[in-house]
């Protein structure tokens, strides 16, 4: 009996698998789907078992199997499966994709062992009576008691009564100690049945999915903020479990608050798996156990839970539908969104896309009809809040260079009334560039030729791509000066000025640096919910998910910001961005105030946000999209090609480039050209951009190009099908 093992061997990228053989006593214990040890070379490594042969044998000599790892196969049909497919699609190795799916506890690495968790446990041994007639410690009479009382207890609390009398009645023999398997995550939730008042919007919503529950049918859910969208997806879900099937929800990783899950657990208990990346590497494994064993029915979770392994799906979910976080963005490049329609296909079941402000190819997809296009247009308890635009311009002109006079004084206003307020700035540290006043000198990364960030909480100059950090300047390295001034503004800058500037400030701020110890984001979240603070300065990462009834106001600092950034989804994000961080205010009773500042706030991305009109955004940029040939008219490969050496790189790109316009006609080729940030960490990065219709007219060169870099030292080529940035 022999089988074919898929193993991962980096340094070669090798994607193929190879034949073992299966000795006697592992016979029936070998399955596709588990991993298995095998000798490779000189040395043993896990692999999957894809494929096992009962009756041949070959004629030439092959190695044994040593071990069979699991019990059960961790791969299932259906994952082996979609790593296929996404091997296909992405030209990823078929073992990096099976490697993404699972939880590192389960992913052939050899020597990775993920221990389980056990909780020690007491019971008596014998009849109660005869035991404590013998006893004459109180203390051990006390323990006896309880055991009587509860049948079983956890250990930890006899050892409280005496820990010395726990160890006199197990050396006697008068109790037992039980080892039980414990989660490390407790879902002991308490269900609290506080069933919302459905608004019309919400039960036409329901209803019409819930008519296609046992159809393959993509919805676009699209609704305002604060329209109630969870509530459609919590009502659905109901119907689902009642008729005894799973539900999977993806959410975008930063909006998974315990906020989130814990509206799902009061109304569902502790039927509900999490996944996200914030998890232990053993709470990931419980998790996903927890899933195979059948003890869940609804799996919540970020990009890579769209593999979690339920085998009764009802219904899909997505939140946030157009968040780039969907897309993984290393390899394999896939997309968690493609992976539910996948999914949803093959289970035969309604799959439901929410936004707000859905992606500009999702919305097409339901003016064509291929998703059913689902609206909420009404806030459940107020109305939208209102938008006020301000030119910076005429604001520096008065002196006021970092909040305009409006926006101060309702500031002062919104504190004064004990309301909240949210102020936004897309960019952390303190300040942007440090300069030389007197030449002119920029002091920048010396891996990356990008400015560096002054950060005034550790005094240092930071680079926000490779990490590099070193102490500020006082003379200026090129002509001596002392006279070095800091420009632009950060988010540590911008509270600082707040709290000099508003009376009665009590600031907290949110961005990767506040945030990236774990649990410090909640911690945010639960102060500013408990109204320690009244004003939350943050960046991108405050204008998702975030439900405070208080925050009346909302402010934006440089909402124009993300425009300057050269990609063809700039408009399309920063509408998105502006227009979920409106929608943040005025979410309880009272109604909401946005104000938003900028150089070039006439831009219709920014017009279009500041009156929640998505129709028109869409049709502004849908029209851009056609006349420049972009997605959804067209599909993007990104060729990114990276090496040490820029001269070379180019040689390289520019005979790639040559190569594909041999090779393939009725595509778009731009490039080579540098990246946005061209020098990452001392590797330079050319992007070749194909614009193209049909896969099927470009995979066979692709594959062809990668096949050739494979192996090549100096130059490394990644693809990208469809990427979320260019
Ligand atoms: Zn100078
Ligand atoms: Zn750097």
């Amino acid at each position: 009996m022999i089988c074919e093992v898929l193993v991962e061997i980096k340094a070669k990228n090798i994607d193929k698998t190879f034949t073992y053989h299966i000795p006697d006593n592992l016979n029936d214990k070998v399955e596709i789907g588990k991993r298995v040890l095998v000798p490779f070379g000189n040395r043993n490594i896990e692999g999957f078992v894809l494929n096992i042969d009962k009756k041949k044998d070959l004629s030439y000599q092959i190695k044994d199997i040593l071990e069979v790892i699991d019990k059960e196969p961790v791969l299932n049909e259906e994952l082996l499966e979609l790593g296929k497919l996404i091997s296909k699609k992405t030209l990823c190795n078929l073992i990096s994709c099976y490697q993404v799916m699972l939880p590192t506890a389960l992913k052939a690495h050899k020597g990775i062992v993920i221990p389980k968790k056990f909780i020690s446990y007491l019971e008596l041994n014998g009849n109660y009576g005869d035991i404590i007639n013998k006893l004459t410690s109180i203390k051990q009479r006390e323990i006896i008691k309880v055991l009587y009382e509860k049948n079983l207890v956890e250990k930890k609390i006899c050892l409280d009564i005496s820990s010395s009398a726990v160890k006199t009645l197990l050396e006697h023999g008068y109790i037992n100690e039980i080892q039980k398997e414990a989660y490390r995550l407790n879902n002991d939730e308490q269900v609290l049945e506080k069933r919302k008042q459905l608004t019309s919007e919400q039960e036409t919503a329901i209803n019409i999915i819930t008519a296609f529950f046992d159809k393959f049918m993509p919805f676009l859910l699209h609704g305002v903020t604060g329209s109630g969208k969870t509530e459609v997806y919590m009502n659905v879900i109901a119907k689902v479990l009642n008729r005894g099937k799973d539900a999977l929800v993806l959410v975008p990783e930063i909006s998974l608050t315990p906020q989130f899950v814990s509206n799902f657990k009061s109304r569902f208990g502790s039927r509900i798996a999490i996944l996200h990346s914030g998890l232990s590497d053993g709470e990931k494994y419980d998790e996903w156990r927890k899933i195979i064993r059948k003890e869940v029915s609804i799996v919540i979770g970020a990009r890579s839970a769209v593999f979690a392994p339920l085998t009764n799906l009802g219904i899909i979910i997505v939140d946030e539908e157009h968040s780039a976080t969907y897309k993984q963005e290393n390899n394999p490049r896939y997309n968690a969104i493609d992976v539910c329609l996948f999914r949803a296909k093959k289970y035969n079941i309604p799959v439901v896309f929410g936004s707000a402000t859905p992606s500009i190819e999702s919305y097409t997809r339901a003016k064509e009809g291929i998703y059913t296009l689902l609206e909420l247009k009404k806030r459940v308890f107020t109305n939208l809040p209102t938008v006020k635009l301000v030119d910076m311009k005429n604001e520096i002109r008065k002196g006021n260079k970092v909040l305009c006079e409006d926006l101060l004084y309702k500031l002062n206003e919104c504190i004064s009334k004990d309301k909240q307020a949210i102020i936004l700035l897309n960019r952390r540290g303190f300040s942007t560039v440090l300069t030389c006043s007197s030449c002119g000198y920029t002091m920048k990364c010396p891996y990356c030729d990008i400015p560096l960030t002054f950060h005034k909480s550790s005094n240092s100059m930071r680079c926000h791509y490779c990490g590099y950090s070193t102490s500020k300047l006082a003379i200026c390295p090129e002509c001596k000066s002392k006279d070095i001034s800091y420009l632009g503004m950060g988010t540590e800058k911008l509270e600082e000025w707040i709290n000099e500037n508003v009376m009665g400030a009590k600031t907290i701020r949110m961005d990767i640096d506040t945030t990236s110890r774990k649990g410090a984001l909640n911690k945010i979240v639960d102060s500013f919910k408990d109204k320690e603070f009244n004003i939350l300065i943050g960046t991108q990462m405050i204008s998702k998910g975030l439900d405070f009834q208080d925050v009346t106001l909302v402010g934006v600092v440089s909402g124009d910001a993300s425009l300057n950034i050269p990609d063809f989804r700039s408009a399309e994000r920063t509408f998105a961005l502006l227009n979920q961080v409106a929608g943040r205010a005025g979410r309880g009773t009272e109604p909401g105030e946005v104000i938003i500042q900028g150089f070039n706030i006439d831009h219709y991305s920014i017009v279009c946000a500041s009156k929640h009109d998505y129709k028109k955004f869409y049709e502004e940029e849908i029209s851009i999209r056609k006349k420049l040939k972009y997605p959804p008219y067209c599909n993007i490969c990104l060729l990114k090609i990276s090496g040490k050496n820029l001269e070379n790189l180019f040689t390289e790109a520019n005979k790639i480039v040559k190569y594909l316009k041999t090779n393939i006609s009725k595509v778009i080729i731009l490039g080579p050209s540098s990246a946005n940030v061209p020098k990452i960490n001392n590797t330079y990065f050319v992007n070749i951009i194909i614009k193209y219709k049909k896969v099927n007219d470009i995979v066979d060169n692709i594959k062809f190009l990668k096949n050739r870099y494979i192996t090549n030292k100096i130059i490394n080529l990644d693809i990208d099908f469809n990427p979320n940035q260019i």
